[in-house]
């Protein structure tokens, strides 16, 4: 199922919606999660926030946020307007009207922030996108201490995909 209607069906029937439980803990592996409430979290083309499973791990204390692998921890936009934000104004200098410029400036600052931490250059290329993209860098984040995909498994009630693929059903 494609992921906008994922969550147009979590949108639909609310706390109703029926949450797969991911297989194992991010933190410690262990297979025995329970649920631990919800948490309302808004996303890309919602005017109201979706109420969103959350899980504990009974062995290490973990409590995580089940987030759709497409959007990365703390972005409520998909990762794949992200990148065509930051791809467009990099091949134009423009930015696509229908994304907030603001939001949009957001990205391009935390994309050059990373860029130039990382790759030791001060332009927003393409070549430059990938490059922080293929080290598993959020490119549109400001932070560098959770700066990369897997940050937020040290930091419990934070957004990370919990899996690759868009798994829960
Ligand atoms: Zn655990």
């Amino acid at each position: 199922m494609k992921l906008s209607n994922k969550l147009k069906q979590i949108f639909t029937l609310g706390k109703k919606y029926s949450w797969k439980k991911p297989d194992k803990c991010p933190r410690c592996a262990s297979p025995r999660l329970w649920w631990h409430g919800f948490v309302r979290r808004y996303f890309f083309k919602f005017n109201l926030p979706l109420w969103i499973r959350r899980c504990r791990c009974p062995e290490c204390g973990h409590v995580f946020v089940i987030r759709p692998a497409g959007f990365y921890p703390r972005f409520q936009y998909p990762k794949t307007v992200i990148f065509a934000c930051l791809i467009y104004f990099a091949l134009t200098g423009k930015r696509i009207k229908s994304i907030s410029r603001q939001i949009q400036n957001y990205w391009t600052k935390g994309a050059l922030l990373q860029i130039n931490r990382f790759n030791n250059s001060s332009r927003l290329t393409l070549e430059n996108i990938l490059y922080i993209h293929l080290k598993q860098i959020i490119v549109s984040t400001h932070s560098f201490k959770k700066n990369t995909i897997n940050s937020a498994i040290y930091s419990p009630y934070r957004f990370f995909s919990v899996t690759k693929a868009f798994t829960f059903t």
